[in-house]
């Protein structure tokens, strides 16, 4: 029986929107170019001398991460070993994790990327860098190790500049190991909802990358890499002069929650078009005010709040269980059972981590199938 799924799926190139079984994720793929297109062409007028390596953790799928490369990405970042042997495997040349490593057996997948990849890692303690130092030496290869510094997203990263000069010593004298430079991502800045706020956030994460490449400088170690943003803030880090590269992620897919973001001070920064969707059928009209359709927590995350009804006027989001959502629906709704429905998600990223496959379409057509890497 599973495998009328894979069946289903190999069979829908070519065919209909309309015959893909739901629920299901769906990339319009002009939407998906479209965006990928604007970042690029952003950065490349104003900001030519950094470099984009967008976040793979959004999709988790090669194709979307060669569409990235194929317009001037330098490789992309992940946050799971999962997603760096998916991008490994489909044959993305630069890989940056930007995780802390904490046992030998993800410290020896990770060395075994880097004999296919160019691959590198964050480090926030001297425990992980002995670990990435006997897996490198023990596979024979050289990783990249970038020192962490919490520049105020208050998650991973070393404190201070003196702690980050004395990690990036320790990484310089591990045989294996190439200190890179520095991890710089202030998530918390992203979804600030003014742009005053998101510059001010900024502005304390440039000042504490600066004053720690500062410090490692003046000690004689190159630093080379200065890296962080999102799509929440990144043509701030731009503009900033400390920062070298740019993680972008969302930006492929939009969301909702990116859409509450208020638009940027700065001019020509994209707006972004929502290109993921959740597909799903009404299954049930119990009531004439309410329909049931066939996804929920199983289909979308709703930790930055519920999908959006926009592209269907009339509807709005009531509640989600498992497998089903109910949904409010205005008088005179001509809405039937088996009508279908595309949701558009509060937070791409966990939403897409809950499917094995995004239905890539144009012009109501499925043009292809792709997998989603989702084991860590
Ligand atoms: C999620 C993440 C990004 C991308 O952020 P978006 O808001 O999705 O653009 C970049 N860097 C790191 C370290 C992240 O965790």
């Amino acid at each position: 029986v599973a495998s009328i799924s894979a069946q289903h799926c190999r069979t829908l190139p070519g065919r209909p929107l309309a015959e893909v079984e739901t629920p299901a994720l769906l990339v319009d793929v002009a939407r998906l170019d479209a965006n990928i297109a604007a970042l690029a062409e952003f950065l490349r007028r104003r900001a030519p001398g950094i470099r984009l390596r967008p976040h793979a953790k959004t999709h988790k799928c090669a194709e979307i991460a060669r569409r990235q490369v194929a317009a001037g990405a330098v490789g992309v970042c992940c946050q799971t070993l999962g997603e760096a042997e998916a991008m490994a495997g489909g044959g993305i040349a630069d890989i940056l994790v930007t995780n802390e490593i904490a046992d030998a057996g993800k410290a020896a997948r990770l060395a075994a990327i880097a004999s296919v990849a160019t691959v590198s890692v964050c480090a926030d303690d001297s425990g992980q860098v002995a670990l990435l130092a006997d897996a490198a030496a023990s596979r024979g290869v050289t990783l990249g190790v970038l020192v962490e510094v919490d520049v105020g997203g208050g998650r991973c990263g070393v404190g201070s500049a003196a702690a980050a000069l004395d990690l990036a010593a320790s990484i310089t004298r591990a045989p294996g190991l190439r200190f890179a430079g520095l991890q710089a991502y202030h998530g918390r800045a992203q979804h600030l909802r003014t742009h005053a706020e998101r510059e001010a956030a900024i502005a304390g994460a440039v000042a504490a990358a600066e004053e720690a490449a500062d410090l490692i400088r003046r000690s004689g170690i190159a630093c080379p890499t200065i890296t962080g943003a999102g799509t929440g803030t990144f043509e701030i880090e731009a503009a900033s002069a400390t920062y070298t590269e740019l993680q972008c992620g969302s930006y492929v897919f939009m969301d909702v929650d990116y859409g509450r973001n208020a638009r940027s001070a700065v001019g020509g920064v994209p707006d972004f078009a929502h290109a993921l969707t959740v597909l799903t059928t009404v299954i049930s009209r119990p009531r004439p005010e309410r329909a049931v359709c066939d996804a929920g927590l199983k289909a979308f995350s709703l930790d930055s709040g519920p999908p959006s009804l926009a592209l269907h006027p009339g509807l709005d989001f009531r509640g989600a269980s498992d497998e089903h959502s109910t949904l409010g629906v205005d008088d005179g709704s001509e809405l039937r059972i088996g009508d279908r429905l595309q949701l558009l998600p509060g937070h791409c990223d966990p939403t897409v981590a809950l499917h094995d496959r995004i239905i890539a379409h144009e012009n109501g057509v499925v043009t292809s199938v792709w997998p989603v890497a989702r084991g860590w």
